[in-house]
């Protein structure tokens, strides 16, 4: 199957990412999301990087016009019905994306796949919300998309092994390089990565550092390039947190549970960047 038109499922700031990659190796994308607001700042978010790399000569201004032609954005979800391929990155909220997924396998052509960019849900229960389980992936791209290399492609039980291709092969056509995962909580990157956060914030809570020695230390003593709050800042509390509390529902293991800071600052709406406040504040 040849894919020619792709959709892509929120518009946050995941999303509008691998809209901006898929439209940068030529595919046509339907960008959708739940408002016309938060659709039209996503556009605009990936107009203003393609104008950077403009600027930078990396990018020429015809080729940023090309790109910006082939993204139409949408909040119908009945426009999914021209896809070939989509890609969900709304919310992680497996309620949520479960009505997600039973609206699209209704909505979108039986041929089409779809993935989802999920960072922890197990892709066999969302494939188990369709009536093609084969046809369901895990697509997971890395923050901020268009800059980072890895898309772990995730393995369901039932997905196909044309589904697997298919997937892997885009990633390619997106200038990306796959890892190959199987379905468990968290995957491999979240699996290794959450837990580190998690500590980070009870080193924090416990009162051992503040966030800038604890990301101090991090960065200088690891050779991180980011300290991991101020990583957890960039990824969003709220998903930060979503993925330990399937982590923990998942492995049934108290070692995976989420430190209460991240729950409280989660409760007050400190989401980090993207709400101007987490650990640090954004002004
Ligand atoms: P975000 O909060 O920036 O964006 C999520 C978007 O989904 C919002 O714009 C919201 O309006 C939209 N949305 C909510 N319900 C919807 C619905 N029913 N239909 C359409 N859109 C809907 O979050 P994000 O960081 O972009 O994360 C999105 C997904 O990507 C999550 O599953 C997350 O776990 C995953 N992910 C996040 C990161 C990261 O670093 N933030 C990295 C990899 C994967």
């Amino acid at each position: 199957m040849e894919v020619k038109t792709f959709g892509v499922i929120g518009a946050g700031q995941m999303g509008n990412g691998i809209a901006q990659v898929a439209a940068t190796a030529g595919l046509d994308v339907i960008m959708l999301d739940i408002n016309t607001d938060v659709v039209e700042k996503g556009l605009a978010n990936i107009t203003k990087l393609l104008a950077r790399q403009v600027e930078k000569g990396k990018l020429a201004a015809e080729e940023k016009e090309a790109i910006l032609s082939r993204i139409t954005i949408t909040t119908a979800l009945a426009e999914m019905a021209a896809v070939d391929f989509v890609v969900e990155a709304a919310t992680e909220n497996e309620a949520l994306k479960f009505q997600l997924y039973k609206d699209l396998d209704e909505i979108c052509p039986p041929h089409a796949i779809l993935a989802t960019n999920t960072s922890s849900i197990p892709i066999g229960r969302i494939a188990a919300q369709t009536g093609r389980p084969d046809k369901v992936v895990g697509m997971h791209f890395m923050n901020p998309v268009p800059v980072m290399k890895l898309v772990e492609v995730i393995r369901g039980l039932a997905t196909s092994d044309d589904t697997f291709q298919l997937t892997w092969d885009l990633c390619l056509r997106f200038g990306k390089i796959p890892a190959e995962a199987n379905d468990f909580p968290g995957f491999i990157a979240n699996r290794i990565l959450m837990p580190m956060i998690n500590e980070a914030v009870f080193t924090l809570y416990h009162g051992v550092g503040t966030p800038e020695a604890i990301d101090t230390v991090m960065k200088l003593g690891m050779n991180h390039p980011m300290g991991p709050l101020a990583l957890a800042d960039l990824i969003g509390l709220d998903t930060c947190l979503a993925i330990m509390e399937t982590l923990h529902d998942g492995f049934k293991d108290s070692k995976y549970r989420p430190c209460p800071l991240l729950r409280k600052y989660v409760e007050a709406g400190w989401l980090g960047r993207k709400s101007g406040r987490g650990f640090y504040d954004y002004g």
